[in-house]
């Protein structure tokens, strides 16, 4: 069963029962089978976890466990239970790497069990604000401590840092890096082979995007392991050169729509490209994510007055 068919039938089914609208005699839904969800360790007690939604990133250590975004209630729960099995000492801290229903949506899972959850300042603020719209406010765990360059702690024998290098997938997103383990998980600054979702209305930037990417693997060595939000049919586990070809990605999408803006093409004709090249392998993380949409929010951006 696909993410969407799941969390159509499981919100249907909760909306039925507390509302109390399931006409008397109505069968009861066939049991839903549990997602399939992985426990992946890198090292040093750093890993990652895999279910439906963005890529959660974990520590494991003498003291305790730290999470890295929650993706949605269903597997939130199941990672959860799995981390306090690793971790006797229980989940300390919940760090954000940006807003997106499918990196907070579990956020509530974790609520009742740590002592904060961390992110940037832009992160919550859009979190919040498209809760207000949505009107999903009271379904959401929102960052109690947000930072706007960086913010470190050290966690027993392992240093965490979050670090926002300007606008990006969205205007909030952080690197969280866990120093001595050498992981770095980006969120969805990092998309395996896979158009990404750029999110203009909560400020992301195609050109700083770029950017970032380069300063990030700048900081890296050759041993360092990337975490990637979304991975579509590969690993989210990467490496230096992933990181760079991604950016290459990125620098081509922007162009095709730099070309178009300055030769007069609309945004239509740029979005029948048939591929950018050298990424033909590319796909869409879900249906609405695919190349046109890609191509026309790079329209967008450089079409945009300086
Ligand atoms: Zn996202």
């Amino acid at each position: 069963m696909n993410r969407r068919h799941f969390v159509a039938t499981s919100t249907a089914a909760a909306a039925g029962v507390v509302l109390g609208r399931l006409p008397l005699g109505a069968q009861a839904p066939a049991a839903q089978a549990p997602p399939i969800t992985t426990f992946n360790e890198i090292r040093r007690g750093v890993g990652y976890f895999t279910g439906q939604g963005g890529t959660i990133g974990y520590l494991v250590n003498a003291d305790g466990a730290v999470a890295v975004d929650s993706q949605f209630m269903n597997t939130a729960e199941l990672c959860v239970a799995g981390l306090k099995q690793l971790a006797p000492k229980g989940i300390a801290m919940l760090l954000n790497t940006h807003h997106h229903g499918d990196h907070t949506g579990g956020n509530m899972a974790f609520k009742p069990l740590v002592k904060r959850i961390v992110a940037h300042a832009n992160c919550a603020k859009w979190q919040r604000t498209v809760a207000e719209q949505a009107n999903t406010l009271a379904q959401q765990a929102i960052a109690d401590v947000t930072y706007t360059d960086s913010w470190t702690e050290s966690f027993g024998n392992e240093r965490i840092e979050m670090r926002h290098y300007g606008p990006g997938h969205t205007s909030g997103d952080s690197v969280v890096t866990f120093q001595q383990a050498n992981v770095i998980h980006l969120g969805d600054l990092m998309f395996n082979h896979a158009h990404p979702n750029i999110d203009r209305a909560a400020g992301a930037r195609i050109d700083n995007w770029i950017v970032l990417l380069e300063r990030v693997a700048k900081t890296a060595s050759a041993d360092t392991v990337f975490i990637a939000g979304h991975a579509m049919n590969q690993t989210p586990r990467m490496e230096r050169a992933g990181v760079l070809a991604f950016r290459d990605y990125l620098t081509a999408l922007l162009e095709a729509g730099r070309r178009a803006v300055a030769s007069g093409q609309s945004k239509e004709e740029l979005q029948k490209l048939p591929a950018l090249k050298g990424f033909e392998d590319y796909v869409g993380p879900n249906p609405r994510i695919n190349l046109p949409f890609v191509l026309g929010l790079s329209f967008d951006e450089a079409s945009e007055k300086k």
